[in-house]
């Protein structure tokens, strides 16, 4: 018989593994957060920085779990039809209130009514591990700009920010894992990103100046127009 696994085997048992492990430490994660803050609610003032500093660690530490899971299975588990601008609602909702604690803006614009084929909440990691790293580039009187609308038959998410910009060399090594400039950075948030993207057949361009800011051009395939019911004449 044949005892060895098949290298396919293997990366699927490794990845299951993964995806597994990774999910089963996110909940008591979860639930340390939430003790950490009904605790923090009843500290000294003199504490309560400590306090932040945890949960802060415990947000980075869901984070990586969160991008590695993606890397590990980064299918799509149900494809439906979406609506990219009500997407765009739901993060602009999230990410408000980060970018506030960096001291820059986000400004949102664009049509509404989007069709796609996707996963809602990969969708969203997409494109929130864009935003993010645009709105950790910018200084005070930052602004992140994030815009929807169709263009020649595509569905188009262009985020823009006047951050502190890349370099060329800097810009093509966007994606590959592991790479990243910053002290604290896991390098995997734009490869989480491309391979979304990638699965939900679209493409991303990127723009970038150093020292004045960064373009992200996401592209997707617009979902066919849901046929009218038939008009009759009379
Ligand atoms: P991480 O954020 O953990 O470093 P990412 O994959 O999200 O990993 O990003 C990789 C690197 O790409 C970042 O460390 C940064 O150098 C660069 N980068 C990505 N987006 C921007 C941006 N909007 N402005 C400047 N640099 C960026
Ligand atoms: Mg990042």
């Amino acid at each position: 018989y044949n005892h060895r696994l098949q290298r396919t085997e293997k990366l699927k048992i490794i990845s299951d593994l993964a995806a597994s492990v990774a999910h089963e430490v996110r909940n008591p994660l979860q639930v340390t957060r939430g003790f950490l803050q009904l605790l923090a609610a009843r500290t000294d003032e003199k504490d309560k920085p400590y306090f932040e500093l945890a949960t802060n660690e415990l947000d980075r530490a869901a984070e990586i779990i969160t991008d590695f899971l993606t890397f590990a299975k980064p299918e799509l588990d149900t494809i439906v039809r979406l609506d990219l601008s009500k997407e765009i609602k739901k993060i602009e909702a999230i990410m408000t209130p980060m970018a506030a604690m960096h001291g820059g803006i986000l400004v949102f614009s664009g049509e509404s009514e989007i069709p796609i084929y996707g996963n809602s909440s990969k969708l969203k990691q997409a494109l929130i591990n864009i935003i993010k790293n645009s709105i950790e580039a910018i200084g005070k009187n930052g602004v992140v700009e994030i815009g929807v609308f169709e263009e020649g038959g595509d569905a188009i998410v262009r985020i823009a920010d006047n951050g502190q910009g890349m370099e060329e060399s800097q810009v093509a090594k966007l994606g590959v894992p592991f790479f990243s400039t910053k002290t604290k950075g896991t390098g995997l948030g734009l490869m989480v990103t491309y391979r979304i993207v990638e699965v939900m057949k679209g493409s991303i361009k990127v723009f970038s100046a150093k020292g004045k800011g960064t373009e992200f051009t996401i592209r997707f395939p617009l979902a066919e127009p849901i046929p009218l019911p038939h008009q009759v004449d009379d």
